[in-house]
């Protein structure tokens, strides 16, 4: 008998408890058993089965404890390979996990249950099918039809011969012939189906030839990639410039040279269409992961991946641990979205350090691309720590819009604010224009939602923390201000800090009154109104992007999720309804999110052949989010941003921990907190800030409170080795069934 330490799949532990167990002598030697294999162990006084996963063959142990034997190794689950495990054990390291909630990154989706059909796919060439047929050895027109058609990808036999009008056995000849091979699946269902038919209708996505700015960037990135270390790069291109292009030119390279390539884009934007263009460009040498497919589909997906079908994927954050064995390129598309960061469940990572960690065990490169990348990943650049490269022109030639800012202090005083108290006279004059020519409009509104603030309607001013400098929201019961940071809370002031003006207001427009003003000055007019209300009904979002992309509606008016990427030539009007709503948000990375969205809005505007205007409206005109985005200018918003992340101690300066607590009763769950709370302090060194217990930004989800507690060390690693020291003494992360705990980190 051998002893080996595994680590279970269910654990609901801060630290991993390696479990020793008895393995048969010869199932290691035989290699059934190996570092990284699933098995079966018996677990508890009731000895149920459990999966678990072996870390440790060889271990010592104490021979006086008495030891279980493994009950069986898995079947369908391959081991993890050994790049898997160290990504695992780095993934457990970086956020204060147990290495099971990483290695459930890393398992396949559940095998799907459904029935399975055949298949056929091309074995030969499409140069050996031309070849074949010119050469006269391929007599017969309906082979000649099947292989031409499954040079578009692989097929389900019922399906093709239907369209043929043959008969199944005609596959089994060609099948003998060893043009074409036969292969049972699981249905695929009709998502996938759907993408393919896309990508058959649509033209071959027309590959542009690289101008100067792109060949530069694509020589320069390709040189990093050629070299098999790892790199990683920020590729800073305005919107427009571009980027997929390049990105499926280098993905091209890659491939061509033996490699895999993933490229990973924001799950708002991995739609049919999007997906259809990179089928269209690879044919089927490309697998896709997001959410919208079932769990047969991404089963099916991630086999691909995993046996070497496919040499690119296409995906949304999880697809990051898309399992390939020979990677060398890894692009995060639009990286500053704030959707590639996990926040669900345990463990709560961000793709991109995920993709740095497995790039560092590859030695693959990591392309960032973004317009407006995150002010850590554009400090990393400044600091020389990563390659910067950029795009500063529009492919297309299309000139980035104006931008105009409407001060809506001077506007109310001059009595300019229409009565919904929404429109300036100049955004108004601008919605009749551009609605005369026949032109479209976007609106963007930013959600009151759960944040409400108080605002000057004189001169626009917000109450902030003196502590945090963030703006404090307000709370109905007990009419106070709470800083959601520090849990500093004062009385709600009646009159203006600032001014004295007695016009200090909970604010805020939502979506659906803008849509219904416009309805009222535009009688005819068709609008579109998107936000999380209107998008959660199943393809909401597809369908009303559709119903403005055929020109039904001249009007979209929504929240952050219509300032992604959609290419729209007919828009050449965006209005931000009232931008202060969103630079006073109350986290420290407001004026990032505000300036990105700002610039991806405006990039929303003239791209096609009419030059395109943006209109701003605000209280706060000189804010540097405002100003610098209507200048089209980053360095001036990074200028100012980093100044202020600097002098209050926030990423990159420094890293934070945001412990999480959650339970259903208020008191209890504050306790717990409060009592981890003081724990950590009575440990701490000088060098961490510990803030709280405040209550969360949304303080109560689902019936269940929330409480948050908030650490600042110099570094990560730093946090992280607190935190270990912390939970010897308390199990800071187990969930005692009354309250559950987690924890998410910001910051390097
Ligand atoms: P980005 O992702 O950088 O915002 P896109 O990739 O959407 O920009 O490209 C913007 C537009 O420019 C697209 O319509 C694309 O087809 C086009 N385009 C890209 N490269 C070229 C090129 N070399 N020449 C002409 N048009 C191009
Ligand atoms: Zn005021
Ligand atoms: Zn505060």
């Amino acid at each position: 008998m051998k002893q080996v330490g595994v680590h279970l799949l269910q654990s609901n532990a801060t630290f991993d408890i390696e479990y020793t167990y008895l393995v048969e002598d010869t199932l290691v030697e035989s290699g059934e058993i190996v570092r990284g294999s699933f098995v079966n162990v018996p677990f508890g006084r009731r000895k149920q089965l459990q999966t678990a996963v072996v870390w440790t063959l060889g271990k010592e142990s104490d021979k006086n404890i008495k030891l279980k034997e493994i009950s069986g190794v898995s079947k369908v689950r391959p081991p993890l390979t050994d790049a898997e495990m160290q990504l695992a054990e780095k993934m457990s390291n970086l956020y204060f996990c147990p290495i099971s909630s990483c290695v459930k990154c890393l398992v396949p989706p559940d095998a799907p249950k459904g029935k399975q059909v055949n298949y056929v796919r091309l074995c030969i060439s499409h140069d050996m099918v031309d070849e074949l047929s010119v050469n006269g050895q391929l007599k017969n027109i309906v082979h000649i039809r099947i292989l031409e058609n499954l040079k578009e990808g692989r097929r389900r036999v019922s399906d093709l011969a239907k369209e043929i009008g043959c008969t199944t056995g005609v596959f089994n000849t060609l099948a003998k012939k060893e043009y074409v091979s036969i292969e049972k699946d699981f249905v695929v269902e009709k998502e996938y189906e759907t993408e393919l038919s896309y990508s058959k209708q649509l033209n071959i996505y027309s590959k542009h030839t690289l101008n100067d700015e792109q060949q530069k960037a694509y020589d320069y990135l390709w040189s990093l990639i050629e070299k098999r270390e790892f790199a990683e790069c920020l590729l800073h291109g305005v919107t427009g410039s571009g980027k997929t292009e390049l990105y499926m030119q280098l993905i091209s390279q890659t491939v061509a040279e033996g490699g895999s390539a993933l490229l990973l884009v924001p799950e708002i934007s991995l739609t049919p269409q999007m997906t259809a263009h990179f089928m269209n460009r690879f044919g089927n040498n490309v697998a896709v992961l997001h959410s919208r497919l079932s769990d047969s589909e991404r089963n099916m997906h991630w086999n691909k991946i995993k046996n070497g079908e496919v040499s690119i994927a296409i995906g949304a954050r999880s697809a990051v641990f898309a399992p390939f064995e020979n990677l060398r390129l890894i692009i995060l598309d639009e990286e500053h979205e704030a959707s590639y960061r996990s926040e669900d469940s345990a463990p709560r990572y961000h793709a991109a350090e995920i993709a740095e960690t497995i790039a560092k065990i590859k030695g693959a490169t990591v392309i960032y691309g973004s317009a407006t990348p995150r002010v850590e990943t554009y400090y990393r650049a400044i600091d020389k720590e990563i390659h910067y490269l950029s795009l500063k022109n529009r492919a297309n030639k299309a000139p980035l819009p104006a931008v105009e800012i409407i001060d809506l202090k001077e506007e109310r005083e001059a009595g300019g604010v229409d009565r919904s108290g929404i429109f300036s006279r100049k955004l108004k004059a601008e919605l009749v224009s551009n609605y005369k020519n026949g032109k479209q409009t976007m609106l963007f509104v930013h959600r009151r939602g759960y944040a409400k603030q108080m605002l000057c309607e004189k001169c626009g001013s917000t109450m902030k923390c003196g502590r945090c400098n963030m703006p404090m929201t307000y709370h109905e019961k007990g009419d106070r201000l709470i800083c959601h940071h520090c849990g500093r809370t004062t009385p709600a002031p009646k009159v203006c800090p600032a001014c004295g003006s007695s016009d200090f207001e909970r604010r805020g427009i939502g979506t659906q009154r803008v849509a219904e003003e416009i309805e009222k000055i535009f009688p005819g007019a068709k609008v579109v109104r998107m936000d999380t209300d209107t998008t959660s009904v199943k393809d909401g979002h597809e369908k009303l992007l559709t119903q403005f992309a055929s020109g039904e509606a001249q009007f979209l008016v929504g929240t952050q999720m219509i300032a992604k990427g959609h290419d729209f030539p007919n828009v050449t009007l965006v209005g931000i309804i009232a931008a202060d709503s969103l630079i006073n948000m109350p986290d420290y990375r407001a004026q990032e999110r505000a300036f990105q969205l700002f610039t991806q809005m405006a990039g929303r505007a003239g791209r096609g052949d009419t030059p395109g205007k943006v209109i701003i409206q605000a209280y706060s005109v000189d804010d540097y989010a405002i100003t610098a985005a209507s200048n089209h200018d980053y360095n001036e918003f990074y200028k100012n941003e980093i100044v202020i992340r600097e002098a209050l101690y926030y990423p990159p300066f420094s890293s934070i921990c945001f412990i999480r607590f959650m339970g259903e009763n208020d008191r209890g769950t504050y306790g717990i907190a409060n009592a981890v709370c003081g724990k950590m302090i009575k440990l701490k060194e000088d060098s961490i800030e510990i803030l709280g217990p405040a209550r969360a930004d949304i303080p109560k989800v689902n019936n269940k409170y929330r409480w948050i507690v908030t650490l600042k060390g110099c570094n990560r690693e730093f946090l992280t080795s607190f935190l270990r020291k912390v939970s010897q003494e308390v199990d800071i992360l187990k969930t005692t069934g009354k309250v559950a705990i987690s924890v998410s980190f910001h910051g390097r």
